[in-house]
């Protein structure tokens, strides 16, 4: 009676192990699923906020981050700075050179705009041939230095086409620059960089521009 028992304790407790050692994997793989799932998350998140083509981040992103930005500098009072970049004759630059090559050419600026890159700066991509970044602590002043490297670096590079070493001349960018005052929306800091930008491109391209001294 007692071996019998016994004997049936010890295989429901060796089920018991098998149950339990079953239970174990299974959550191991959920385990294993949820972290892949993260990263796909993860990563089209990244997508979501990037410009495939310059890898920069995209104009949903911008709006998302220059909301942001304005938010913060309404409530500590820090300074935050606008600026917006456009390529210039670049229909010409891509009906004498094609597309694929403007192509290029968006690459070389967004990356002469990381290259130039400042504490904090937010580089994006506003959409066709024009760039956008978002300075937070930083005057006016320091975003006209930015923008100055950024348009001297590109005017002195001769550009030639890796493919046949042809010498393409060079690309010029016009910038405008606008600094947050208070009582500002993103769209109305966006429109006084782009009355700056504007007027660097009346006034002759390859310049940049601040919106205090159009509105002097
Ligand atoms: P401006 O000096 O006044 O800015 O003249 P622009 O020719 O640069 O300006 P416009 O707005 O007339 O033309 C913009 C050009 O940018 C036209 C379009 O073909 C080009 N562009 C926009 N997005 C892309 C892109 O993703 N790749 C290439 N290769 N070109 C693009
Ligand atoms: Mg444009
Ligand atoms: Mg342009």
């Amino acid at each position: 009676m007692l071996r019998k028992w016994v004997e049936t304790l010890v295989l429901s407790t060796r089920s018991e192990v098998v149950r339990k050692t079953k239970l174990e994997l299974r959550l191991r793989d959920s385990a294993r699923e949820i972290r892949n799932l993260r990263d796909v998350l993860e990563a089209t998140r990244i997508d979501a906020q990037t410009d495939a083509l310059t890898g920069l981040a995209n104009r949903r992103h911008f709006e998302e981050m220059l909301r942001k930005c304005s938010e913060e500098a309404t409530s500590d009072g820090n300074p935050l700075t606008l600026v917006i970049a456009d390529i210039d004759y670049f229909k010409r630059f891509n009906d004498d050179h094609g597309h694929v090559t403007g192509d290029q050419v968006l690459r070389l600026v967004a990356r002469t705009l990381t290259d130039h890159m400042v504490d904090r700066a937010i580089i994006t991509r506003f959409g066709g041939e024009e760039f956008a970044i978002i300075l937070p602590d930083t005057y006016l002043n320091d975003g006209k230095l930015y923008a100055e490297a950024v348009r001297q670096a590109l005017a002195k590079r001769e550009l030639i086409k890796q493919s046949t070493n042809e010498k393409l001349g060079r690309i010029t960018i016009s910038v405008g620059i606008a600094a947050y005052k208070l009582g500002d929306t993103p769209n109305s800091l966006i429109e006084r960089a782009d009355q700056a930008l504007f007027a660097a491109k009346r006034t002759g391209r390859n310049r940049t521009v601040t919106q205090d001294v159009i509105n002097r």
